[in-house]
């Protein structure tokens, strides 16, 4: 046994029976790993077995580049063709996001685009009863007039149509969405949030730029992670996955630590260079104490302070007001020995942690559960960004970057009437943006819908909203709703008209900027293969909507194709800055991150700029964003004191935002306590946890994913739940025991695997299992946690807080 097995398995007892399942588990999302090719020789014998899947014909092999869009990581690929038919997907090695590397869902993109299953065939209308899955196929001019005689119908009560948009933050597509309510009068436009949002939102606070927010992962030599899961899909995971790999070999090899901070020995924790398992929700309260030790060891940047920190000692505001600082209040409540009490770790370990960090040449922390793919807490995102600016971190090689977002040519403004919003942008909230837990309470709070007509793009918020099921209770009230989704997902099933977008691999489309990545990147995905049914690209739908809805709607949607609308958008890219159009593979781009800007573009015009962007399908900037005029607050520095939070909460009541903190305290990053909602009848905590192998967000898993699960994942159709022998010992429960985990909210059944890994007092579940919808490999697959979840609200942002529902367990 080495002395990394020895260390995790030495802090909670780890068998090394589970310990090397947890390594092997790890080298699946790897393609590299001799794993993969055991899984696709497997898989190509299961999939013989699926009536939909064709032998393809014997021919010349082609190859078309394009990239993958079913996550927001941005990965290029190359799909080989035998004729028209696609038959294999691999990673591209000239692109620089995943050199060559493809996640389990990438590897088997071909078993969602070929899957009849969980696609439709062509525009549909609802024939039976809601969610029942009863369609009769329709013509796309059919389609298409009812929708727009239905919104037209609503003029007058304008603010009963909403949108719930999945796509990417600042995507053409979601440009697209919001303009088409903004020109119909609605400011009901909702997008789902991610952890990115999280980060920008914290970024925003502390340094007054409304940018995006990087991680120079491939140039740091120690990463504090608080609960990311990197080798669990955080971020770009192909890109997180390479990374990964950089550090563990050639120069990189022992000379990166990796700290992961998180309750479960996940295959992240089991593999870094030191495991920290905090209790779920006290992060902020760690990265505090390692500020603590920071400040009162001297092992902080006094420059960066000196010049940029502003609140960070004590100071009196221009009003003549005295404050206090961040010093003062990590020092007075955040010691490693009251941090011990909060998180559970031991002090010494926090001195350690902190003493690791600061004597790092590039450390960099960052947070964001599991896959980043949730909202998550404002407060603890702050705490981190501090740490970061602490080690001075922040724009510099190895750490945090904030950039400014891609410079897009604004699309010609909409003139007339002002937006009607029924939602609200965030309620109480200051700092949200379209809560989709507003629009369940807005709806159920009342006898009929106030919502006539729902809009749902690329996103499945029936199985993925973390409310026990209130969002799918609200949606079945509203009267009409269009699902544009290719999917068979749970939304679709409770749509009343099918408006089916292309799959991925059959359409034009944007990426704009994969999560994470440190330098700006914009890709746009190309067709590899022509549409297998009667689809219609999403964006071409609302193009062709806005003309049979006519007068301003027509007028704000000019163009002739959705092509069109990323060419005009990405015009912007090619005046403001200068960047390549191709990479060839030599000499990676965070290798050579310049600190001004690059002396010239490898195009000649926007012309020369799209064509190239088409075929190679990327535009980048290796540029380090400058460290002089990123800090745009009232203050010009970086805000330990956020003036922002203080004009936002001004004559408010803190406490009916869930603030317990007072005074000064509320504008700083700080410890919120959400969990002081025990009560003896849900003693437990359930945590939601995800897998690289199993697809959590709205893009189906192929099928071939089934033979990834190990059979104490899932068996049948019940999926396991992760206990600690003693707690389990505790509530009289063993090994494979049939249980329900019941919260306020409802109840799910599963299995019990008993994992030392798992901390005590903590039910560990999955999420990607126990869909309603979709084929019949996840269809009645195991148990959703979302149905569960009832958790307190996020300070400041309003945003569920989904990693810390009261539950208890009960045997089947
Ligand atoms: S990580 Fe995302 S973009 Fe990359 S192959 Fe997997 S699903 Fe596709």
């Amino acid at each position: 046994m080495d002395q990394k097995e020895n260390t995790i398995t030495h802090r909670l007892g780890i068998s090394r029976r589970n310990f090397i399942k947890l390594a092997l588990g790890g080298a699946i999302g790897v393609t590299l790993s001799p794993l993969p090719w055991k899984l696709m020789d497997d898989t190509a014998i299961f999939t013989q077995n699926l009536p939909w899947v064709p032998v393809p014909e014997t021919g010349e092999f082609t190859y078309a580049n394009t990239l993958c869009t079913l996550c927001p990581g941005g990965c290029g690929i190359k799909v080989r063709k035998v004729d028209e038919r696609a038959v294999k997907i691999e990673g591209r090695t000239d692109f620089p996001v995943n050199p060559g590397g493809l996640c389990p869902q990438g590897m088997g993109g071909l078993q969602i685009l070929y899957n009849e299953q969980v696609r439709f065939t062509g525009p549909m209308k609802r024939t039976g009863e809601r969610g029942a899955g009863a369609f009769q196929s329709i013509s796309w001019d059919e389609a298409m007039k009812t929708l727009a005689e239905r919104i037209s119908g609503l003029r007058g009560n304008i603010k009963s149509l909403a949108a719930i948009d999945g796509n990417m933050k600042g995507s053409t597509m979601s440009v697209m969405i919001e303009r088409l309510l903004n020109a119909l009068g609605t400011g009901n436009y909702i997008r789902i949030q991610s952890s990115q949002d999280t980060d920008d939102t914290a970024a925003y606070l502390m340094t007054g730029t409304q940018g995006t927010v990087t991680c120079d992962l491939e140039n740091s030599d120690y990463i504090l992670s608080f609960g990311s899961g990197l080798l669990e899909g955080w971020g770009a995971p192909g890109r997180v996955i390479n990374a990964w790999g950089l550090w563990r070999s050639g120069d990189m090899k022992n000379k990166v630590k990796v700290v992961q901070v998180e309750p479960r020995a996940s295959n992240t924790a089991s593999k870094a260079d030191k495991w920290v398992p905090a209790k779920p929700g006290t992060e902020a309260a760690l990265a505090l104490s390692i500020c603590h030790v920071l400040i009162s060891e001297g092992l902080y940047d006094a420059g960066f302070m000196e010049r940029y920190g502003y609140g960070f000692s004590d100071f009196k505001s221009p009003d003549g007001i005295g404050h206090k600082g961040f010093k003062t209040l990590v020092l007075e409540k955040y010691s490693p020995e009251k941090a011990a009490e909060i998180t559970g770790i031991d002090a010494i370990e926090i001195r350690d942690i902190a003493r690791g960090f600061a004597k790092a040449k590039a450390p960099v922390a960052i947070c964001g559960r599991g896959k980043g793919s949730q909202y998550g807490s404002l407060y603890e995102s702050m705490a981190v960004l501090s740490l970061n600016a602490m080690a001075g971190q922040i724009n510099r090689k190895g750490g945090i970057f904030i950039h400014d977002t891609l410079p897009f040519s604004a699309l010609p403004e909409i003139k007339g009437d002002a937006k009607e919003t029924l939602l609200g942008a965030g309620g109480v909230y200051p700092f949200s943006n379209g809560l989709l837990d507003n629009l369940s309470a807005s709806i159920l709070k009342e006898k009929a819908s106030p919502i006539d007509t729902m809009l749902v793009f690329s996103a499945n918020p029936a199985f993925t909203t973390p409310d026990g099921g209130d969002l799918r209770k609200a949606l079945s009230s509203i009267p009409f709703i269009v699902s544009f989704s290719p999917y068979r997902d749970e939304t679709a099933m409770m749509a009343d008209l099918i408006l089916p977008d292309h799959a991925y691999l059959e359409k034009i489309d944007d990426i704009v900027w994969p999560r994470g990545l440190q330098y700006p990147l914009y890709g746009v995905s190309t067709p590899v293969v022509k549409p297998l049914y009667d689809t219609k690209n999403s964006g071409d739908a609302i193009l062709e909507l806005a003309k049979l809805i006519g007068g301003r709607v027509k007028d704000a949607f000019p163009w002739s194709g959705y092509e069109e609308v990323l060419k005009a958008r990405a015009n912007g890219i090619c005046e403001a800055w200068k960047g390549a159009s191709a990479f060839e593979g030599e000499s990676f781009p965070w290798e050579s991150m310049q600190e001004s800007d690059i002396a010239s573009s490898d195009y000649n015009s926007f012309d020369d700029m799209w064509k190239r962007i088409k075929k190679n399908g990327l535009w980048y900037r290796p540029v380090y964003p400058s460290r002089d005029n990123i800090f745009r607050t009232a203050s010009s520095g970086f805000e330990f004191y956020s003036t922002t939070i203080e004009s936002a909460i001004k004559g408010t009541d803190p406490r009916a935002l869930g603030i317990k903190a007072s005074g000064d305290e509320i504008c700083m990053p700080h410890f919120e306590d959400t969990s002081d909602k025990d009560s003896p009848a849900f003693p437990l905590r359930m945590y939601p946890y995800e897998m690289i192998n199993l697809a959590s967000g709205w893009s189906p898993d192929p099928p071939y994913i089934n033979k990834t699960l190990f059979d104490d994942q899932l068996i049948k159709d019940l999926s396991y739940v992760e206990i600690n022998p003693d707690t389990a010992k505790e509530y009289g429960i063993k090994q494979g025991d049939s249980i329900f985990i019941e919260s306020s909210g409802g109840k799910v059944q599963a299995l019990v695997n008993l994992f030392e890994g798992a901390m005590p007092g903590i039910v560990f579940m999955p999420l990607g299992f126990g869909h309603r919808a979709y084929d019949d490999f996840l269809k009645g697959k195991g148990a959703n946690p979302n149905d569960i979840i009832i958790g307190a609200r996020d300070p400041l942002s309003g945003h569920a807080v989904w990693w810390d529902t009261p539950v208890r367990l009960i045997k089947a």
